[in-house]
């Protein structure tokens, strides 16, 4: 399995200012279609939908935010409709919820299995994710000291990226 650091993925660090956005926003699809196709998930084409409003950008993105673009669609959209369709995406790692935020983000690298860390610009709001395993084994393994089995871990880590640094 290809490691994502190897990968150009924008999000597998901040993604450069200047980039063809529309283009992580077709990977993104067309993996999540992968994905289904491989988990025998059903991306209907209003999950399809709120997968791409998720990936407006690399900012995190609110219910109501992506509420509001599916009524500018015309599409008949109610709050759980959205909610279900945002459940079943973080069901299947292709978004996650940032619980600081209470928004979601597209995760760049639904193949591999990995705990969420996340970079998050106070600035410019955008998010990258860190996915390094040795943090996440020392968490596991301090929680086990404590005879806890810990079976999810978020991290949400604020503070300014390069860009907004410079
Ligand atoms: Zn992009
Ligand atoms: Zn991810
Ligand atoms: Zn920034």
């Amino acid at each position: 399995m290809k490691n994502v650091l190897d990968d150009k993925l924008p999000a597998s660090g901040f993604p450069a200012s200047e980039h063809d956005h529309a283009d992580c926003v077709e990977r993104a699809v067309q993996t999540a279609e992968q994905i289904c196709r491989e988990r025998g998930l059903r991306l209907t084409a209003q999950r399809r939908r709120v997968l791409e409003l998720v990936w407006n950008s690399h900012k995190p993105v609110g219910a109501y935010e992506i509420l509001a673009e599916l009524k500018d669609d015309g599409r008949n959209a109610a709050p759980p409709t959205v909610y279900r369709a945002l459940e079943f995406l973080i069901e299947a790692n292709l978004v996650h919820r940032l619980d600081s935020l209470n928004a979601f983000v597209g995760c760049p690298d639904p193949h591999n299995p990995h705990t969420g860390q996340f970079l998050i610009c106070r600035q410019c709001r955008s998010v990258a994710e860190l996915g390094d395993k040795r943090i996440s084994d020392m968490i596991d393994s301090s929680a086990e000291d404590c005879g806890f089995s810990a079976t999810h871990q978020t991290l949400e880590i604020q503070g300014v990226c390069q860009a907004c640094r410079t």
